[in-house]
């Protein structure tokens, strides 16, 4: 044995070695404490100087994610390909590696940011299960230390407990705990909204040598990497998108001052002459930088840095890659839209980035005085700062949705969210452009019927969509997404924070909020309950208000709270049984008792209603009419119980046409019964965003229609080119004289009449 080994006695004392990771491995602390326990454990046990834990972060990626003797700020900082590096090396093989002097293998490369080149040998094994390579366990000496094979036996023991951890998920930057979706907050740095594939950015770049026998080479490889970085920014600055004058172009003539500063390039050609290479040279003044001004709050000083580090960046890449450009940006494989996923970042690094593809910036440090964020404003990227916890919460190729509008990312959204966002952002897009004229204009028929066209709401950015339609108000308002895109259930707090925006944002328009649809199609983390056989027929909804009263109640209160004077209308979705819904309305009524007796601001006016998405209830209307202020029919889902027609399931959802006679029979008795008893009916499904849908709803006397932005334009347009009492006859004898479908009869309508369709 050798000394070290006598030295710690793992050989004696394996068991309790083993028994204190394992106590680490079951304490309560923070996943990064108990990381942080172990390296210390480790590298103690080992008599190293330095003990590192990198974490795979996708396939080929790790990540340093705990150091005992490294500086501590490259944590979570510095990333590595596999293969790259010793490291990486150690990972792309798979197999263990000791070496006395790691600088001389042709393999070796340093990351700056971690302060490891004055360590001399390095001794590394991969953290292995089931054959797949889920990090690397590294120590290091300043000594040229032999590592005996019993040495890397003990720290091939160490790895495959932690392998354990990593694999159970405990720890942070473990690959099971990225897959669900994730909302973070943070700080709207620049406005704007965009959907894409997350891209980390990675400007550090490995060094590979450190000491220079010949300063003259040294010199003329800075000068020639420092011409080349010149005028890359030259060439970044020219980009005609930046040639306005503004605040972003003193930003970026600053930087360029800064590229030109001889007193920089003095101080590294001062340190080549001490016998570094030109990169250690430029890692030098990086330190030197770093010192005098990392602890400054001035944010100028502190923008200088951030300048500083950019250009340190771009001259580091440069020297590594003498042939390239020297951008900092990666490569990026795909022709698909991409957030930037970045700690911080300087001003010029995201120009480097192809802007036909780049639809925002995350980060993780930066607010909205960064230079990077000036620069963004003025190229329209939406940019969204000060995001605790994002960099170890991301995955590379993650889908994301980032709201700069709303001070939020969405990180790994469902289908659904994705698809609601991009419907919404091509509502924005086509409302812009084709009905920007119709939008002051009333939604009334040529014979003088108005029809209400109303908002569906779920996104906070669906809202902005109020004012660029011309929507009458929202008229279905989907609570249960703010609880899908988030791991916890919202408190009473976070819930009343949205529905006061969404109440402030219509601004006087009527919102109709549905109480929680969960369950079924809409799947909802925090409640991770078996959805059993049929989940649209299961346990779901209101079902689950009325059995946890605690959720509708919250609810309750928070739309309460945030109404505070102003009238509001609330439903309660999937009712099958006027039963279910006398229990939700008492839940009600003691909320409103509770908010009396508290002397709370209560809604101007609030009015009940009940969707009608069940069909037994459409056999108890005198019923349900009699307790509610209005219905609301939500299609989507009377059509699929109706038809027992999975609505998510494309092989059958269009072989059971909602414009179809038996089911519009059934909507014309729902809307029949709702005149006698006068109460108002809206329909907020699918079929009124569609032009012959909502023709067939008309005629049929729905005359509130809720839709998806996108839809408000073009059913406006209809909607004033047709006549109510031609389509009311029409729609009467189609439903006598036909049978099945009558889309095409519909169709021959409005060619005779020359209603777009
Ligand atoms: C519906 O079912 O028609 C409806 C509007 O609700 P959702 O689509 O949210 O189930
Ligand atoms: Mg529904």
């Amino acid at each position: 044995m050798t000394a070290a080994v006598e030295q710690n006695g793992f050989g004696r004392n394996s068991r309790t070695m083993l028994r204190r990771l394992r106590d680490v491995m079951a304490d309560t602390r923070a996943p990064q404490e108990r990381l942080d326990s172990i390296t210390s454990i480790i590298g103690a046990d080992m008599a190293a100087e330095v003990c590192s834990i990198y974490v795979r972060r996708s396939d080929n990626l790790l990540e340093l994610c705990s150091t005992e003797g490294l500086n501590k700020d490259a944590v979570h900082r510095t990333l590595m390909h596999f293969g790259e590096g010793l490291v990486g090396d150690i990972a792309a093989r798979a197999q263990s590696l000791a070496l006395s002097d790691a600088q001389s293998h042709p393999k070796f490369a340093y990351f700056p940011e971690t302060g490891e080149e004055i360590y001399q040998s390095l001794a590394g094994v991969p953290v292995m299960r089931a054959d797949r390579v889920l990090g690397v366990l590294v120590v290091q000496n300043r000594s040229r230390r032999q590592y005996s094979d019993e040495e890397i036996e003990t720290l091939e023991t160490f790895a495959m407990v932690l392998a354990e951890l990593l694999a159970n998920g405990v720890l942070d930057g473990q690959e099971n705990k990225h897959d669900a979706p994730v909302r973070l907050a943070g700080q709207s740095v620049a406005p704007g909204v965009g959907i894409g594939i997350a891209h980390f950015h990675r400007p550090s770049t490995a060094i590979r040598r450190v000491v220079a026998d010949n300063p003259a080479i040294e010199k003329e490889r800075l000068d020639n990497a420092m011409q080349s970085v010149r005028s890359r920014i030259d060439t970044l600055l020219s980009a005609p998108d930046l040639a306005e004058a503004g605040e972003h172009r003193d930003v970026l003539e600053t930087f360029r001052m800064i590229a030109h500063d001889r007193g920089w390039l003095t101080r590294m050609n001062d340190a080549i002459d001490n016998g570094l290479t030109a990169e250690a040279a430029v890692q030098r003044s990086r330190a030197d930088m770093r010192a005098r001004l990392g602890s400054v709050q001035n944010p100028y000083l502190r923008e200088r840095l951030a300048d500083f580090e950019d250009l340190t960046n771009r001259l580091l890449a440069q020297l590594a890659d003498e042939e390239e450009n020297g951008d900092v940006a990666g490569s990026i494989d795909d022709d698909q839209p991409y957030i930037v996923v970045a700690r911080s970042m300087g001003p010029a690094e995201l120009l480097d980035y192809d802007r036909t593809h780049l639809a925002g910036l995350v980060l993780e440090e930066g607010s909205a005085t960064a230079h990077v964020a000036i620069v963004a404003r003025a190229l329209d990227i939406p940019v969204l700062g000060n995001i605790p916890g994002l960099l170890s919460e991301v995955n590379p190729g993650d889908h994301l949705i980032i709201d700069a509008d709303n001070g939020q990312v969405l990180l790994r959204p469902t289908e659904d969210v994705q698809d609601s966002f991009r419907a919404g952002l091509r509502a924005q897009a086509e409302t812009k452009a084709r009905y920007q004229a119709l939008r002051d204009q009333p939604a009334r028929t040529l014979d003088g019927v108005d029809i209400s066209l109303l908002l569906n709401v779920g996104l906070m950015f669906d809202l902005q969509q109020l004012d660029a339609t011309g929507a009458e108000g929202i008229g279905l308002y989907r609570t249960e997404i703010p609880f899908i895109v988030r791991r916890d259930i919202p408190d009473v707090s976070q819930q009343t924070d949205v529905y006061r925006r969404v109440l402030d944002a219509a601004s006087g328009r009527p919102v109709t909020f549905r109480t929680l649809d969960a369950g079924g199609d809409k799947h909802i983390q925090a409640f991770d309950h078996d959805p059993g056989d049929n989940p649209a027929l299961g346990w779901r909804s209101i079902r689950i208000s009325v059995d946890h009263p605690s959720l509708l109640r919250n609810q309750i209160r928070a739309i309460l709270r945030a109404s505070a004077g102003k009238p509001v209308d609330l439903m309660f979705p999937m009712v099958s049984t006027v039963a279910e819904f006398d229990t939700a309305r008492s839940i009600l009524d003691r909320e409103l008792e509770r908010a009396v007796r508290r002397g709370d601001i209560l809604p101007a006016k609030l009015r009940l209603g009940s969707m009608l998405e069940v069909p037994s209830l459409a056999w108890q209307l005198p019923e349900i009419l009699s307790r509610v202020d209005f219905l609301s029919v939500g299609s989507n889902d009377l059509q699929q119980f109706f038809f027992a027609a999975d609505r998510g399931d494309q092989r059958v959802t269009h072989r059971y046409d909602a414009v179809s006679v038996p089911f519009l029979r059934l909507l014309r008795d729902i809307s029949n019964a709702c005149k006698k008893h006068d109460k108002p009916l809206t329909l907020c499904g699918e079929m009124a965003g569609s032009r012959i849908g909502a023709m067939a709803l008309i005629g049929i006397g729905y005359h509130r229609l809720s839709m998806a932005a996108a839809s408000i334009g073009p059913i406006k347009e209809t909607v004033r080119s047709l006549n109510y009492s031609d389509l009311q006859v029409l729609m009467s004898r189609l439903l006598e004289t036909q049978e099945g479908r009558i889309t095409d009869h519909l169709k021959a309508f409005a060619r005779d009449h020359q209603i777009p369709t």
